[in-house]
């Protein structure tokens, strides 16, 4: 039985194609920059989203890491989401690895930061408090795509107060595509943005950071330092040019899917769904409930994440088609039908 994997959109696996374009791809030594793959990976979406340069890294967070660290020097610190990847989800890595202190602020349901929480934690120069030097974003968030014209605000108060702005934009294609706007139309309120292709793209790996001359080059140089000077990277490289060219319009699929998804397990008894966002649907599942619920899954074939968060999400991707909602929604249906 095809197991239905709910948990991300990590998960994918590549298609024939995409490895079909791993196979052939021209491959060099990218430490001395001379991988063809990887450097047109990197120009091609510095040039898509409107900036100088690119910088292909392994993973999202070491693309939000190197950002951070370019943007900002020791006793320096960065305003950012409670719930931001940035802040909780990267093992504290700003301020192990960088000697940056991150000043979390309390978001909005829809994952802004009230404009005024940011200029309220702006510190003055002083030498008591860290410099304040950057505001870093996300979006989508749990799904949830920020407002356009919360950007254009959020931007002129950095800019007002000279910080500098990073958009952990792991499922930037989801927002754009969710928006309605080409990509670089949130990318272009940002300084750096980090961009994953193992999410929703469905590479097998592989995250980009973008920005200027100087900011990447300053991050060239901590990716080294990190351990994340890759050589041969350009096998990598293909699966994220063929994701770009081949599934960032599909992510409406996705999208469309967990509407769908949504819509069936909202009219189930005993299901509390918190709601859909994107790729992502939220339910609330009583937490006594939830290991069972657990093993009623699996033994559908169905997997899901629990523990990890406060709620149940379920995420859509390209390894989702219409024939797994249907037996997701008939597996909950079962769960819950016999109370
Ligand atoms: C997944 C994710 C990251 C980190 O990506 P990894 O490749 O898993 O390190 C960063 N930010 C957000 C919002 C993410 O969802």
């Amino acid at each position: 039985m095809h197991v239905i994997d709910l948990r991300s959109d990590t998960v994918t696996r590549p298609t024939t194609a995409m490895r079909a374009a791993m196979l052939e791809a021209d491959v060099g030594d990218d430490v001395y920059g001379e991988d063809p793959t990887v450097n047109a990976l990197q120009q091609r979406l510095a040039d898509e989203l409107g900036f100088d340069a690119g910088l292909f890294v392994p993973s999202g967070t070491q693309s939000n890491l190197l950002a951070l660290l370019a943007h900002c020097e020791r006793g320096d610190e960065y305003l950012v989401g409670m719930d931001a990847h940035t802040y909780k989800f990267e093992g504290g890595g700003a301020a192990v690895l960088g000697s940056i202190q991150p000043q979390p602020i309390v978001q909005a349901a829809d994952g802004t930061l009230p404009l005024q929480s940011i200029e309220a934690a702006i510190k003055p120069l002083d030498p008591h408090f860290a410099r304040t030097r950057l505001l870093a974003l996300e979006n989508t968030w749990h799904g949830r795509t920020l407002p356009l014209d919360y950007l254009t605000a959020a931007h002129d108060v950095a800019h007002a107060h000279g910080l500098g702005l990073h958009l952990d934009g792991a499922r930037l294609y989801n927002a754009a595509v969710a928006c309605g706007v080409p990509a670089r139309e949130i990318a272009r309120h940002f300084d750096t943005v980090s961009i994953c292709l193992s999410k929703g793209l469905g590479a097998p790996v592989g995250s980009v950071l973008v920005g200027s001359h100087g900011l990447i080059d300053k991050a060239r140089r901590w990716r080294k330092v990190a351990g994340g000077g890759w050589r041969q990277a350009g096998i990598l490289a293909a699966a994220g040019r063929y994701a770009l060219d081949h599934h960032v319009a599909r992510l409406a699929d996705d999208h469309h899917r967990a509407e769908y998804l949504a819509g069936r397990l909202r009219e189930i008894a005993g299901i509390d769904l918190l709601g859909q966002y994107t790729n992502m649907v939220f339910i609330d599942v009583p937490a006594e409930r939830l290991r069972d619920l657990d093993v009623h899954l699996r033994e559908a074939g169905i997997r899901i994440s629990i523990g990890y968060l406060p709620t149940l999400r379920l995420v859509t991707h390209l390894d989702i088609g219409d024939d797994d909602i249907e037996r997701t929604v008939q597996a909950f249906a079962a769960f819950f039908g016999r109370g």
